[in-house]
């Protein structure tokens, strides 16, 4: 996610998308034009990557011109075009090839046919990387399209948002919702994860979500749900990843306005993870961090059967299933330290030490985000 001027942006399309969607271009114009020498007209600004990365990968000679045109202002394709700078070269009995980034509306399409009426090319023809269906209102043929997008407004790969963005070498896509933080506090059954989101969420603003509670919470009040999730618990196993991320999907609902979530006992599986990253998805949002409070076993299971003394979980009574527990995190909860160290959001912070001393080791990571 990127943020330009006052908004944020979310990724959209990779550059990798970006090459295979202009190599595909390239191939079908040049079948087109066999050895016809054409003349590609890029219209600045935000056409300058694509017309370079095009006629980079065109197989066979060419010519390259630009005019450059005026439209959006901010967020907006606006009716005004302003024409900046027209043709400089004689184009009459060539085929010419306009090579636009993106076609919206098509009021920039209208004015580029006006400039080409009196001419006299051999042949017109609209390539755009991007076109925006539900928007576009005119009748010009579009001879050939990259990708038809949703009306949604992007930047990147040479379109900006006033002035910043033409840069970057992907495109992005404005978030429609408000931006939020979401974390995933993690480690093994005793960590202190519950403790410390206690703290978090006040000071952050945002919403505590504990599997566990939610769990336990069904049991006390005999839902089906508590029904369900009781005989796994009992053993220290994981209830099933389909009940739980349903059960996580509803929590989140619950909490739409929310400036963002602190995630506690989920993911713990490898489904759980992807699940919860579409739901981020869905949101226009993603995780931040994973935050993992490292503890060793021995400390987690003294302070778990201490827990037990006063806890009334039935999980943390007794030593062996205390030890599946962590046997369980260890077989099928470690992993995500992989998933979330791949995308650079992984932070370690040791777990032992006076509750004030690890409140901070965690504020210390979140104000860096
Ligand atoms: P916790 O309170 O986080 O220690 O969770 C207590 C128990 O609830 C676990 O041992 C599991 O049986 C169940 N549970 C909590 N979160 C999950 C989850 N994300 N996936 C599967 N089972 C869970």
């Amino acid at each position: 996610m990127i943020k330009l001027h006052d908004l944020y942006f979310k990724t959209f399309i990779s550059e990798q998308e970006l090459d295979a969607t202009v190599q595909r271009m390239v191939d079908e114009i040049a079948n087109d034009l066999q050895d016809e020498i054409p003349v590609f007209v890029g219209i600045l600004n935000g056409s300058f990557m694509f017309v370079s990365d095009f006629v980079k990968k065109y197989p066979k000679p060419c010519e390259v011109t630009f005019i450059k045109l005026a439209s959006y202002e901010g967020l907006k394709s606006t009716e005004d075009i302003q024409r900046l700078i027209g043709l400089t070269q004689d184009l009459s009995g060539r085929k010419v090839i306009i090579l636009e980034d993106i076609i919206d509306s098509g009021n920039t399409l209208e004015e580029v046919h006006r400039i080409f009426k009196n001419e006299h090319v051999d042949e017109l023809k609209i390539a755009t990387l991007f076109a925006k269906p539900e928007s576009y209102k005119k009748d010009f043929k579009l001879h050939y399209v990259g990708k038809e997008i949703p009306n949604k407004f992007i930047v990147g790969y040479g379109l900006d948002y006033n002035g910043l963005g033409r840069d970057l070498p992907a495109v992005y896509q404005l978030k429609t919702t408000q931006h939020m933080t979401n974390i995933v506090l993690f480690g093994p059954p005793g960590a202190g994860k519950g403790t410390q989101a206690e703290f978090l969420k006040d000071k952050y603003n945002l919403v505590h979500i504990s599997t566990g509670d939610v769990f336990r919470y069904n049991i006390k009040n005999e839902t089906a749900l508590g029904m369900l999730a009781k005989s796994f618990m009992d053993k220290g196993e994981l209830v099933p990843d389909q009940v739980t991320i349903d059960m996580l999907n509803a929590e989140v609902e619950k909490n739409a306005g929310a400036k963002g979530f602190i995630f506690d006992g989920f993911p713990r599986t490898n489904a759980q993870a992807k699940a919860l990253d579409n739901l981020m998805d869905a949101k226009d949002s993603q995780i931040d961090a994973m935050i993992a409070l490292e503890v060793d076993d021995e400390v987690l299971v003294g302070r778990l059967l201490e827990r037990g003394k006063t806890s009334g979980r039935k999980d943390d009574a007794d030593e062996s299933i205390i030890r599946n527990r962590i046997i369980e995190y260890y077989n099928k909860t470690a992993i995500l330290k992989d998933y979330y160290a791949a995308q650079y959001k992984y932070y370690g912070v040791d777990g032992v030490g006076s509750i004030d001393d690890i409140t901070e080791r965690l504020n210390a990571v979140i104000d860096k985000l």
